[in-house]
């Protein structure tokens, strides 16, 4: 890859969760209930029988609203396992006393009631980023988790929430870096039609 494009997205990582980690806990919790509204909404979500999302950390977008509505709405909920180097594997989620601290900090399923999900059951993947841009692209957070494990999950629904000012006109990107399909801020909602 090119070195000045791992460097671009270093800087703005850099940039984004410094200002993620800024952001005053009541400002937060206000984007992050107008953000899960827009996705509760949105047909996307809507249709999706079996969903994926992370356990949000204490600087992303709180997901809890979002967990809330999926267990009383029936959804299966499948969180990520991490099983090896940079490969992850969803795991279904009971509840949320299931959850403990896994690899890295993230929160996952405890093991005495870990089942595996197939990859072709989710409709819907809740994607983590640091930016977004208005061409679909997706900045992570440095690993390419996301990147390895949507290649094998083609017909999923690709959904980021985001912050607005996580979203660009343009990021950096290369081939590697698997577009989103739709983008939900607390303001906008962008689709983008599969290349
Ligand atoms: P992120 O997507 O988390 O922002 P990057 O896109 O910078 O991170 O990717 C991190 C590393 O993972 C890079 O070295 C990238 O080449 C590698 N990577 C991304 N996608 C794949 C893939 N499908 N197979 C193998 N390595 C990959
Ligand atoms: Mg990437």
């Amino acid at each position: 890859m090119d070195n000045t494009i791992i460097e671009q997205k270093k800087a703005l990582r850099k940039e984004i969760r410094s200002k993620r980690a800024a952001l005053p806990q009541d400002e937060r919790e206000l984007a992050s209930h107008k953000i899960v509204s827009n996705l509760i909404e949105n047909p996307i979500y809507k249709n999706a029988a079996t969903i994926m999302a992370y356990a949000s950390m204490p600087e992303e977008i709180q997901l809890n609203e979002l967990f809330d509505h999926a267990f009383v709405n029936n959804k299966v909920i499948a969180v990520p396992l991490i099983v090896g180097r940079g490969t992850m594997r969803p795991v279904f989620l009971p509840s949320m006393d299931s959850l403990v601290v896994g690899d890295f900090g993230i929160l996952t399923v405890r093991q005495d009631c870990r089942t595996f999900v197939d990859f072709e059951d989710i409709d819907c993947i809740i994607v983590p980023g640091a930016a977004f841009d208005r061409q679909g692209n997706r900045l992570g957070l440095g690993g390419g988790y996301y990147d390895r494990f949507l290649m094998r999950v083609p017909n999923a629904q690709r959904v980021a929430l985001a912050f607005d000012f996580e979203l660009f006109d343009s990021i950096p990107a290369t081939s590697r870096d698997i577009k989103m399909d739709i983008i939900i801020t607390e303001n906008e909602t962008l689709t983008f039609a599969r290349e």
